[in-house]
């Protein structure tokens, strides 16, 4: 392409899908910025732009036969338009007059909007959309705020904006629908009719070549069912989706083929070991936790590196599994290094796992931030010489510059979902390593399978025995009393409670200040008899250790706390979890700090404050109080707040979608998924295979940051 200013390429046929926006007639190097901004780079990018909504404009009603309350199209021609202001508010009403081919009439109404006036003219043809009304006092229909299209009898392309289901898109800067709709139009001539998607597949699933499929999602043929349409479940529609979908798995596939065909370990599992296992086992694991674990330890046997996820609920003993895990590396002569996401739960994990394998012989090191550094230095000399056998610590302390003699196996206790993956890249770097990721993150598996990219997936999906459900209940402000009374019965029956603060304002001083206030408040007030500790981020890591220590011992009996008590921190005599403010929590927080509750054999309750909540919190708060189960919480969280947000996608690494919703396209994702690992494993022949790998290289890998795919 000549260097310099655009080339307008009037013959289409010269125009390839990556050809850059810009060449495209009526877009232009000033606007073609515009659209990159949005993400729309090339012709293929505008095509995978995909209508909002559409209208069916094929055969609009005239304007004698809709009624007041119906949503509809009206085209007709402008007869007479105004300006002007309404008695005693004085609001600028702008109107304009549209008579259709039965000569009748109907008005459209803009509040506040003078600017439209220099958009119309008597003897246009408009076409307006919205909500039909009855106006009492002139006695017709009008159409308050209508979206609106000036149809040009001049346009050569009209047939596309009339007399056909047309799409409508979400606008951007000057860029209008109708101006998208001509695009394209234009773009579609430059769809080759090859299909990246495998014939075998497209054929065995009955899917539309990607031409014909942009086709009629640009522009329905006119027999099309609007409600199809809407939902996304036209055969055009459901093959963007699927394709979209089929080509991420696919390059999760592949990256977990290479990841399988590295070297790791394999590991033994001898009686020895079983013998072990049974001897360090406090209690009789569930069956589920048995079952998880014959799935770890067929991973650890293979001789590939295993990149396993374990999910389970809050409480359904997930430490355990990974301390059996370790006992398999140990006992092969190998290291285990634990990771925690916070200072509190790398103590927590340190202590529970010195406990059980001390005895049994294995040197357990902590490595945290409060440590002083010649401490850590002293424990990383003893890393490095394979004296110490197992280290717990937080997660940047490890992935830090400890050096292991013979690392054999990674636990990492995700209980924040983020950036798994990149930390597993990093441990990767040198040797291969087993990694097991622990999240308590109960997602729906399909979604997990994707979220998590290359991890297999075992899932812990039953409690430990004798656990009653905990008795939730709401609470408004107003009756604080009577709760910290309930909470007083608790701990003189010989219980211990948490009372919880949110992150006031999104600010932790301020947080941490009202925290401060309360805490004096009870302390003095309300509880001056008990004990109370106060728990909070800005603490020293001493301290908090102490904090949290001294309320595992009993020595305190309430800690009043904000939400660093909420992941994982494991306390079976503690029944009482206060949240005060209860509406500022997301779903999965106030799951995740009532599951500090109800680990033991006594009742536990979970009381959730609130103060004037709003309706969605209202909603959560409800969910809370109907449920207990992690998957349908997180199943109502996800419906709640969608995915993008639920997931955190940019934090996350978790591709977002131009074509397909997670949340809507659910099936679809399973279809994709298994269609991309059969293809995958079992492809028709090896230049099929490296055709794909290209493909995913060249097409998916910037988009979705599939690192190193092939
Ligand atoms: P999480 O999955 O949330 O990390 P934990 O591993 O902390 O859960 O376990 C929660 C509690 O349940 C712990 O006190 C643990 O000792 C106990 N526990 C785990 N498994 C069993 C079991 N099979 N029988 C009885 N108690 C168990
Ligand atoms: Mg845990």
């Amino acid at each position: 392409m000549a260097a310099g200013g655009a080339v307008k390429i009037e013959n289409s046929r010269s125009m390839q899908l990556d050809t850059p926006i810009k060449y495209l007639q009526g877009v232009g190097p000033d606007r073609a910025e515009l659209f990159e901004s949005r993400g729309i780079a090339t012709i293929e990018d505008l095509l995978y732009y995909m209508p909002l909504r559409y209208e069916n404009r094929s055969n609009f009603k005239p304007v004698s036969e809709l009624a007041p309350g119906e949503t509809a199209t009206v085209v007709g021609t402008v007869t007479a338009t105004q300006l002007y202001r309404l008695g005693r508010s004085g609001m600028q009403i702008f109107e304009v007059r549209l008579k259709d081919r039965e000569e009748q009439s109907v008005v459209c109404k803009w509040f506040r909007s003078a600017y439209l006036q220099s958009r119309f003219e008597q003897g246009q043809t408009v076409a307006a959309y919205g909500r039909i009304d009855y106006d009492k006092y002139s006695r017709q229909l009008s159409v308050l705020h209508p979206e609106f299209e000036i149809l040009r009898r001049d346009d050569p392309e009209s047939k596309l904006h009339l007399g056909r289901i047309v799409p409508i898109y979400k606008t951007f800067g000057k860029v209008t629908t109708r101006m998208l709709r001509g695009m394209m139009h234009r773009a579609l001539a430059a769809v080759p009719d090859d299909d990246p998607i495998p014939e075998s597949i497209r054929r065995r699933l009955g899917l539309p070549q990607r031409q014909a499929a942009l086709q009629e999602t640009h522009f329905p043929p006119a027999d099309t069912d609007m409600r199809l349409l809407e939902a996304r479940r036209t055969p055009g529609q459901f093959r963007l989706i699927f394709e979209e979908f089929f080509f991420l798995e696919c390059g999760l596939a592949l990256k977990r083929a290479k990841s399988r065909a590295a070297a790791g370990i394999a590991f033994e599992l001898n009686d020895r070991a079983r013998e072990k296992i049974k001897r360090i086992l406090p209690f009789k694991p569930t069956g589920a936790q048995k079952r998880v674990l014959g799935e770890i330890a067929a991973d650890m046997a293979a001789p590939t590196p295993m990149s396993r996820l374990l999910q389970g609920d809050v409480g359904s003993g997930k430490t355990i599994v990974a301390i059996e895990a370790a006992v398999i590396a140990l006992e092969n002569n190998y290291q285990v290094a634990l990771m925690a996401p916070t200072e509190i739960l790398a103590t927590q994990h340190f202590l529970s796992v010195k406990k059980l394998l001390e005895p049994a012989g294995y040197v357990v090191a902590g490595l945290t931030g409060s440590r002083s550094a010649r401490e850590k230095q002293k424990i990383k000399r003893l890393i490095g010489e394979g004296i110490a056998h197992v280290v717990v610590g937080t997660h940047a302390v490890i992935s830090e510059d400890v050096e292991f003699k013979r690392l054999g196996l990674v636990v990492i206790d995700e209980q924040h979902r983020f950036g798994v993956l990149q930390r597993l890249e990093l441990l990767r770097k040198g040797a291969h390593p087993d990694v097991l990721v622990m999240t308590a993150t109960p997602i729906p598996r399909t979604l997990s399978l994707t979220f998590y990219g290359e991890l297999d997936v075992s899932i812990i999906d039953e409690l430990p025995p004798g656990r009653s459900p905990i008795v939730t209940r709401r609470g408004n402000i107003a009756q604080a009393a009577k709760v910290y009374d309930f909470v007083r019965k608790q701990v003189l029956a010989g219980r211990q409670a948490y009372i919880v603060y949110p992150l006031i304002d999104e600010s932790e001083t301020k947080t941490v200040k009202a925290a401060q206030k309360q805490f004096e408040h009870l302390s003095k007030d309300v509880f001056p008899e008990l004990k109370l500790d106060l728990l909070h981020g800005r603490l020293p890591t001493g301290s908090k250790d102490e904090a949290m220590e001294r309320f595992r011992l009993g020595e305190t009996q309430i800690l009043v706390s904000t939400t660093v008590v909420e992941v994982g921190v494991d306390v079976p005599n503690a029944t009482v979890m206060v949240i005060e403010h209860a509406e500022s929590f997301g779903l999965s927080q106030l799951h995740q700090l009532r599951g500090r509750v109800g680990r033991g054999a006594h009742r536990s309750y979970c009381i959730l404050m609130t103060e004037k909540p709003t309706e969605t919190a209202r909603e959560r708060i409800g969910t809370m109080t109907e449920t207990q189960d992690g998957f349908r919480i997180a199943e109502a969280d996800l419906q709640l707040r969608g995915p993008g947000e639920f997931f955190g996608t940019k934090q996350s690494g978790l591709p977002s979608f131009r074509v397909a919703n997670l949340l809507r396209d659910r099936e679809t994702l399973e279809a994709a998924r298994n269609e991309a690992a059969a293809y995958v494993e079992n492809p028709p022949s090896v230049e099929a295979l490296a055709e794909l790998v290209n493909y995913v290289r060249d097409k998916w890998q910037r988009r979705y940051g599939l690192i190193q795919v092939g």
